[in-house]
């Protein structure tokens, strides 16, 4: 019960403008974030070894 964790924030680049994009606990593969840089919502696609991929645009238009 006491696993010792040795990275407490992950953190990978910004594939749109290769800011650092840091996360307070491991991410999920499939987990969107945002660049707090440029804005751009990123994709993990990996989280061994973290990769990040621009999160393809999404109209949120579903219709009614
Ligand atoms: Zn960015």
């Amino acid at each position: 019960m006491s696993q010792t964790t040795t990275t407490a924030a992950v953190q990978s680049a910004c594939p749109e403008c290769d800011a650092s994009v840091s996360f307070s606990r491991a991410p999920l593969n499939g987990q969107v974030t945002r660049c707090s840089d440029c804005r751009a919502e990123l994709e993990v696609t990996s989280v061994s070894p973290l990769t990040l991929e621009l999160a393809p645009e999404v109209e949120e238009d579903w219709g009614e």
